[in-house]
């Protein structure tokens, strides 16, 4: 079959970051007389939930170093950081230079517009508006906005981020990524953030750019506070054998001897943790179902606080909040909330503590991070679900998934053209797709095989 003058688009739902570099490498890889429809529901291009901040505090909880875009040019975000005028927002530490999320935000915005403002016929095309629906159709879609836009496109990408947390709510809740909200606190009340990951430090930085000045106390499970960068420590990547995925055990005292022996040397656990990030998804798909569960109920959070640090001035903060007594985390558990006129009282089981305690809060703010696929509203995800067009993931975390990234049908699921996944959607079949280290190699990997796809689609 001959190539028509211009094909359908591929469209690309979500512009975050992962989006963004979906769409920017399926310019690259797809052929010229293929468009690509980049869908975005917010107020800003790029940015998404992570770079969108103006607050300075918040700084990316990677290096600068490892931030490029582009896994074939890892001086990349450097060298835009060298040409930029930035002021305030770049702080260099002994474990490195961490930079604003929202020069970050900037940093993604201009990759997107010189791809929008180049030479030739433009190619990517921008919708602002969210989407509602892909309707099979033959040879592809029929893509509908919550606007009543429709767009006829061959495939499209899911990059739609994280699924939003179903954690219990109060009227009082407020939502930790819309922090203007802060500004309206009584400055002295106290406040209660559910969850003490990085979202919980960022909750903290905003509360006070707000001028709250009250007590916060922070809840999780566990009460792990996130880690903080060491000066980085290159360690080898270890070789592990089919063995050492049998089970999570023999995986852990295989780290644990190769922390040991990195100490033995002068080595930080970090970089240890550093070197396991290009196995963390074969591992993750090596293990048996039942010992991928166990590390859910269990390692967890332990991991998250080793492998998703964070910058040194932000650990700083928080230590002097709780040496100061301003704020307090602790280990336990939210089990019942009464919602009063101007205020929530919350029942909280903490760790050691004999009974139920009932504390008076302001508010309270959801730092649990992301929900499960089951509670998940998402009218596009819930009408893809209905018509078998995708399939819940592994354990409810997101959506089912090929090495090929293409989404898995049930067998329900007939007509339309092909989606593909991309980004926290894919948590539970690869485990690490949330930062920008893995997404960038996902985003190549993904355009290539999109391309692929097409190709041998054309050619039939
Ligand atoms: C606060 C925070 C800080 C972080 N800091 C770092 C860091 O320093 N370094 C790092 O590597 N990673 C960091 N991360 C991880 C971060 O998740 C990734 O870097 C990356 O930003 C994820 O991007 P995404 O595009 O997958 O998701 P998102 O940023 O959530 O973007 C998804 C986009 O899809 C849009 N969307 C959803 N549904 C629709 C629809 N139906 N129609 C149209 N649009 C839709 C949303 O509006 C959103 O803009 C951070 C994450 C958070 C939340």
């Amino acid at each position: 079959m001959t190539r028509q003058a211009s094909l359908p688009p591929i469209a690309v739902i979500g512009a975050g970051f992962s989006g963004t570099m979906a769409a920017l490498q399926l310019l690259e890889a797809l052929p010229p007389e293929q468009p690509v429809l980049l869908c975005e529901r917010g107020g800003s291009f790029a940015r998404g939930l992570a770079y969108g901040t103006g607050n300075p505090a918040h700084l990316l909880n990677v290096r600068a170093a490892n931030m490029s875009a582009f896994p074939d040019r890892p001086g990349h975000f450097e060298e835009w950081l060298s040409g930029a005028d930035l002021g305030e927002g770049v702080v260099t530490t002994s474990a490195g230079t961490f930079v604003a999320r929202g020069h970050y935000g900037s940093y993604l915005t201009d990759l997107l517009t010189a791809a929008v403002t180049g030479p030739g016929v433009p190619r990517l095309r921008l919708v602002n508006d969210a989407v509602v629906d892909l309707e099979p159709r033959a040879g592809g879609f029929l893509l509908r906005t919550e606007g009543g836009q429709t767009h006829r496109v061959a495939g499209a990408v899911l990059a739609m981020g994280n699924l939003a947390s179903a954690a219990p709510k109060s009227r009082h809740s407020l939502d930790p990524w819309a922090p203007d909200s802060f500004g309206r606190l009584h400055p002295h009340a106290p406040v209660l953030i559910v969850g003490t990951g990085l979202t919980m430090l960022d909750a903290v930085a905003s509360l006070r750019a707000q001028g709250f000045t009250g007590a916060i106390l922070a809840l999780s499970r566990r009460g792990l506070l996130p880690n903080a960068h060491a000066p980085a420590d290159l360690w080898p990547m270890p070789d592990l054998r089919p063995a050492d995925f049998a089970s999570l055990r023999r995986l852990l005292a295989r780290i644990r001897s190769d922390v040991a022996r990195a100490a033995e040397r002068g080595v930080g656990w970090h970089g240890v943790i550093d070197a396991l990030r290009p196995l963390t998804d074969t591992i993750w798909r090596s293990l048996p179902p039942r010992e991928q569960a166990r590390f859910q109920r269990h390692l967890r959070p332990f991991w998250d606080v080793h492998r998703h640090r964070t910058a040194p001035p932000a650990a700083q903060t928080i230590a002097d909040e709780i040496a100061r007594g301003a704020l307090t985390v602790r280990a336990g558990r939210l089990i019942a909330i009464e919602d009063e006129a101007s205020q929530a009282v919350v029942t909280l089981r903490l760790r050691g503590a004999e009974r139920p305690e009932r504390l008076a809060v302001q508010a309270m703010i959801d730092a649990t991070g992301f929900g499960h696929l089951p509670q998940s509203r998402d009218p596009l995800l819930r009408r893809l679900l209905d018509r078998g067009l995708v399939r819940p993931g592994p354990f409810g975390l997101g959506l089912d998934a090929g090495v090929d990234y293409r989404a898995v049908r049930t067998t329900a699921g007939e007509g339309g053209g092909p989606l593909w996944i991309l980004g926290p959607l894919l948590r539970g079949v690869l485990w690490e797709c949330t930062a920008v280290p893995d997404i960038r190699n996902e985003a190549a990997e993904l355009a290539g095989l999109v391309a692929a796809t097409l190709d041998r689609a054309a050619a039939a």
